[in-house]
């Protein structure tokens, strides 16, 4: 395949990483997107694996979603540990059965990733919070790793075109293979109203000596040698980008408040008038589809499209994975194998792919 005849629509971790793993098999893709990787909501992501995913442990979706977030962690891996990755505890409470996102609790347990054993039923509430489970997670510093991922990608012969593509646009760009990872505008784009903006904030302050990660509902904390992170309220339907003042003081009065209470509860000593100044807030949408990420094959007017998005609040976890098989379903489609029968068995489902 001649250079220039496959793109990648949007640079955010979906489209970067996609970008890496045709590179990786002799393609020479060009990178479209209408920013920085640096300002993608991307950026603003905390970068934590946690198996939190809304779809019930036995559905396909969070299957291949484990599976995913274990290539991802094993991918991302290869890149040097303290200065692109470290290992944290994290400690999830419940609201007694309920956890982050309203998944229950017992869906956890039942993944087989949280142990049943790590989960303390307090005798009190902490602010509505009556349990908490801890499990030792990998945490990436997402701001590097998407340098990294960019500057390799080019090193390796890549060409970005800064750009913005619409639904007329998209037809005239010159690549007849298109792989579409826009995030939040990959589903309108190409027919698809099921996508759904979750709104998410965060306040980046310098490291600090404490060493953890603490997610409580809609909050959560993560400290590392990479910085303290202050995230993020779920806000469905806000599509709205950058940062917002309500939500800046929700997250500082969350530090001031329930933080201390929450951290003396599993024996941190925290205090948060230790912390530096704020570095910077940032802010990004997750792209959630509430049937399930949408990795397949269509044709669209004189193009071949390849859908990669919908990936909501694990699009780290996914990102790899995900990759991985958006290319591979391609090169079944291209080499007319795996029982392919026309372009249509592509379109409708994910169940010939045998996923
Ligand atoms: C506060 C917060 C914390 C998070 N924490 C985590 C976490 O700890 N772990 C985790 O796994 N996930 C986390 N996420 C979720 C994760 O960030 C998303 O799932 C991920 O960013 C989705 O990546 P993406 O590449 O699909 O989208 P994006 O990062 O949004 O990238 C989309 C790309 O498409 C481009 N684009 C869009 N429209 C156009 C257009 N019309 N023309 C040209 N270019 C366009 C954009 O410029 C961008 O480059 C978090 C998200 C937020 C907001």
């Amino acid at each position: 395949m001649v250079p220039g005849e496959v793109c990648v629509l949007g640079a955010g971790i979906i489209g970067l990483l996609t970008a890496r793993c045709l590179q990786g098999r002799g393609y020479t893709p060009t990178l479209i997107s209408n920013t920085d990787p640096r300002s993608s909501s991307s950026a603003a992501a905390a970068g934590i694996m946690l198996p939190t995913f809304p779809f019930h442990p036995t559905s396909t979706e969070f299957k291949r979603r484990l599976r995913w977030m274990a290539d991802s962690i094993s991918y991302l891996s290869k890149y040097r540990e303290g200065q692109f990755y470290t290992t944290v505890r994290h400690v999830e409470f419940f609201r007694r059965g309920v956890a982050e996102g309203q998944i229950p609790a017992d869906w956890l347990f039942q993944s087989g990733i949280y142990d049943r054993s790590a989960l303390v039923t307090l005798n009190f509430d902490v602010d509505g919070f009556g349990e908490y489970a801890w499990l030792d997670v990998p945490h990436f510093d997402t701001v590097s790793l998407l340098e990294a991922f960019y500057a390799d990608f080019l090193e390796a012969g890549g060409v970005h075109l800064v750009q913005t593509v619409d639904r007329s646009t998209v037809e005239s760009v010159s690549a007849s293979h298109v792989f579409n990872c826009l995030g939040i505008n990959a589903g309108s784009m190409f027919g698809d109203h099921t996508l759904e903006p979750v709104f998410g904030q965060a306040i980046r302050y310098p490291p600090s000596r404490w060493r953890f990660g603490l997610g409580m509902g809609d909050f959560f904390v993560l400290s590392s040698q990479f910085g303290f992170y202050l995230g993020s309220p779920f806000i469905r339907g806000d599509g709205v980008f950058g940062p917002k003042r309500v939500h800046y003081e929700d997250l500082s009065k969350f530090l001031r408040t329930t933080l201390p209470k929450a951290a003396a509860v599993v024996g941190l000593e925290f205090d948060g008038s230790q912390l530096g100044p704020p570095l910077e807030t940032v802010s990004g949408i997750r792209p959630f589809r509430p049937g399930g990420a949408r990795v397949e094959v269509e044709r669209s007017g004189s193009k071949l499209v390849v859908h990669n998005y919908g990936h909501g609040a694990h699009g780290w976890a996914a990102g790899w994975g995900a990759a991985v098989e958006a290319v591979t379903k391609w090169e079944g489609y291209l080499h007319g194998i795996q029982g392919l029968k026309g372009p249509r068995a592509a379109i409708e489902g994910t169940s010939d792919w045998g996923i």
